[in-house]
């Protein structure tokens, strides 16, 4: 069976989920092999919960170089791998940096690439959802080694046993002319809440919310379902909560399995960031908004009434 090269989504080693759903993808193609690029020890820290993930193989692109330079070292790795190990496919987080290594990648290798995939079969078709989610496409990569980047929330990550069978590679010396180094790392929090691109249940407001100061009604409910909470760029750009919390075409993508969305009315750059959640409820006091057309559960009413009550009861559980 070939191998599936997976690039592990990491921070100094702590594996993000998106990875552990990369590796039950690439279980649809072949043989799962996950690749680490970061400084010396990342892939001891993470090989435990790439092995739990199904890894067969782990490779090891390890330099205090490959931890400062921005994806310039991934693209190398993956390129001397697609060359030396023939993989079946190569799978990428489609988050900013993932969707740019698979670019680079794709034209280096001279490969086709299929980017922001929200599903992969195992013929190693890929499903898109494009032009803001109004178009659900059906591709598959003729030409090379497939390289595809998989939407964070997409696939559900499941367990499975893999050796995780550790193989060093060399980190190739980067051109500084191509070089781009990250000069410091700010980590972007929600107090103790989840990462809002890996959050398993997001709680989202819009401009309906009508305050920054309202906004803890939004934060309330997030908290008592274990979320993370995200804002509507109306809501955002009328400063009630920060930017980097902002979902859709020009924020974060999520794929959740719980997305609640408060006073959003549902515009298609907004839906283009969440559609793809499992469940979606939606509270809003226009019957006609947008937002009900793609919602499981729709509550017409007054959020600041809704949203209390709905984190009441739930507290209670
Ligand atoms: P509105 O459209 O104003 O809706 C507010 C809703 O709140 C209404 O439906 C109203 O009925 C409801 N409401 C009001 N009060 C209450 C209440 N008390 N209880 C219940 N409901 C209430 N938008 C994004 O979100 N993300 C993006 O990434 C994004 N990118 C964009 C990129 C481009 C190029 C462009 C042109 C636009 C983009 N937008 C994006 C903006 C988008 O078009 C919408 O303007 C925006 O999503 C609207 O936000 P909203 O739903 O919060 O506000």
């Amino acid at each position: 069976m070939s191998e599936v090269l997976v690039l592990v989504d990491h921070v100094d080693g702590e594996v993000k989920k998106v990875t552990f759903e990369l590796l039950t993808a690439a279980r649809r193609l072949g043989e799962p092999a996950a690749v680490v690029v970061g400084a010396p020890g990342s892939a001891a820290k993470a090989k435990d919960a790439l092995a739990r993930h199904g890894a067969a193989a782990v490779y090891v692109a390890e330099s205090d170089e490959a931890a400062d330079l921005l994806v310039t070292p991934k693209v190398d790795v993956l390129a001397a791998l697609v060359g030396s190990a023939a993989p079946a496919a190569v799978l990428v987080a489609a988050t900013a940096e993932g969707k740019e290594v698979a670019g680079r990648l794709a034209v280096r290798v001279g490969s086709g690439v299929l980017a922001d995939a929200v599903d992969l079969d195992g013929e190693g078709v890929a499903t898109q959802s494009v032009f803001g989610g109004a178009y659900t496409v059906k591709a598959r990569v003729t030409t090379g080694v497939p390289v595809i980047s998989l939407r964070p929330g997409a696939v559900e990550a499941e367990e499975s046993a893999g050796a995780a069978a550790e193989k060093t590679v060399e980190v190739p010396a980067v051109d500084p002319a191509r070089a781009v180094r990250v000069t410091r790392r700010e980590p972007v929090t929600g107090g103790d809440r989840p990462e809002l691109a890996e959050a398993s249940v997001v709680v989202s407001g819009g401009r309906g919310v009508g305050s920054a100061d309202n906004f803890a009604i939004v934060e309330k409910l997030a908290d008592v379902l274990g979320g993370a909470v995200g804002a509507s760029r109306a809501a955002v750009d009328s400063g009630y909560y920060p930017h980097q919390f902002q979902v859709g075409q020009t924020g974060k993508t999520v794929a959740p399995q719980l997305y609640v969305a408060l006073g959003i009315s549902g515009a298609i750059q907004h839906r283009a960031g969440m559609q793809t959640s499992k469940t979606i409820v939606a509270v809003n006091k226009d019957p006609e908004a947008p937002i009900f057309e793609i919602a499981d559960f729709g509550v017409v009413g007054d959020l600041f009434q809704v949203a209390p009550q709905l984190t009441e009861e739930i507290g209670k559980r």
